[in-house]
């Protein structure tokens, strides 16, 4: 390949990080590495306490059981979306209940959750898809009017805001994730925001077995005991050590990725305007963190054409992305769509991802827009 889709982010210092952790002697969860991370977390997004995870299907899990879901609640969510979303809620027995998608931002569409609400119904889960964010404004009233929860799955929004506020501290729960392919990596990693105090503690309990460990290490307990029902959800020290390397340099990943993602606006623009193609939008109020620069293909057959050029002839990494979870075994066996799936399965059959990652710069950006131009002016169309 000459230009993969993904590379995985590397500052260059994780790896005195992580020897530096193996030299204290510390390598479990919650040594100085987790707290450097939670606290860095905490001071950039203003978020009430951050928790390191294992992951954010694991942080989602977390806050399933933090909203005490039990079997037959109903979870409103996009179906254009990870499995991770719903499957941190049917695990726990809850339905999961896709509603309709945007088409500009492939974002859950705000206007048709009112209409999937039951007494059922128990939480709220905006995806914001690509880092850009969901309408939380309205998201929150709805929730707030019917008394729901809202989790957020901000796992590709670390970064990114909505009318100034970080995504992930607008709902009650938010879910990060710094697996490999998302901006910030510890390989395998998350992190559950909370936005009340009331629910540190429980968390932490959670987190730590459903023990109350986390308050024992702190001195304040002379012992700690099993008080609830919980997992471990707390990563090791090794991969905190990675994560804070990359946080460290949070700015500097965030311009470069940001300064592909205008490039490929720009160049891409006039194909756009002649027809050819569809180009993210970004809705006033959102600022993004370039986690991922998509294009839209007239239809799937258009699309397969474009991602065999590019791959095959080009060696430009280009991938599709969800296939609507509605449409899975497991959709189908604990989900149900409802509304209309106008948008849904339309726009993920068009979308197409274009290579993003920390290390490729605007040159090679115009480079890959050349080839694309080329594919769309073949003459064949
Ligand atoms: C990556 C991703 C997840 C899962 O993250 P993990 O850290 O791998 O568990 C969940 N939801 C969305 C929208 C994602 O993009």
């Amino acid at each position: 390949m000459k230009y993969d889709f993904n590379v995985p982010p590397c500052v260059g210092t994780e790896i005195d990080y992580i020897a530096d952790a193996i030299r204290m002697h510390k390598i479990s969860g919650d040594g100085e590495y987790t707290k450097k991370c939670n606290k860095w977390l905490e001071d950039k997004t203003g978020s009430t306490k951050v928790l390191l995870t294992t992951s954010c299907t694991h942080a989602t899990e977390m806050a399933a059981l933090l909203c005490d879901i039990k079997p037959d609640d109903e979870v409103i969510m996009p179906s254009y979306t990870f499995v991770s979303t719903a499957d941190a809620f049917v695990l726990r027995g809850a339905k999961a209940v896709f509603v309709d998608i945007r088409p500009d931002t492939m974002n859950i569409d705000e206007n048709l959750i009112e209409n999937a609400i039951t007494d059922k119904t128990k939480v709220i889960v905006p995806v914001h898809y690509a880092g850009v964010s969901c309408e939380m404004d309205k998201i929150m009233e709805i929730a707030r009017k019917h008394g729901l929860k809202v989790v957020e799955d901000a796992a590709q929004g670390v970064m990114s805001s909505y009318k100034g506020k970080a995504l992930g501290t607008i709902g009650d729960y938010g879910c990060y994730s710094f697996h490999e392919t998302k901006n910030y990596s510890m390989g395998e990693g998350g992190a559950l925001l909370i936005k009340d105090k009331a629910d540190i503690e429980p968390a932490e309990i959670i987190r730590e077995k459903g023990t109350n460990r986390s308050k024992f290490f702190r001195g304040q307990i002379d012992k700690y005991t099993w008080v609830e029902a919980g997992s471990s959800y707390l990563p090791s020290e090794l991969n905190a050590a990675h994560l804070y390397a990359q946080l460290e340099k949070a700015d500097e990943i965030n311009n470069a990725r940001l300064a592909c993602w205008n490039r490929y606006y720009e160049c891409l623009k006039p194909l756009a305007e002649e027809g050819y193609i569809e180009l993210p939008a970004v809705p006033e109020g959102c600022v993004h963190n370039a986690h991922m620069f998509y294009i839209k293909a007239k239809d799937i057959n258009e699309r397969s054409e474009f991602i065999s050029y590019m791959k095959k002839d080009n060696a430009i990494g280009v991938v599709f992305h969800y296939i609507p979870l509605h449409t899975a075994p497991a959709g189908q066996k604990y989900g149900e769509f409802r509304g209309e799936d106008k948008y849904t399965t339309k726009e993920s059959e068009r979308l197409v991802r274009l290579p993003m990652y920390y290390g490729l710069i605007p040159d090679n950006v115009e480079e890959i827009c050349s080839v694309i131009a080329k594919f769309y002016k073949r003459g064949k169309r």
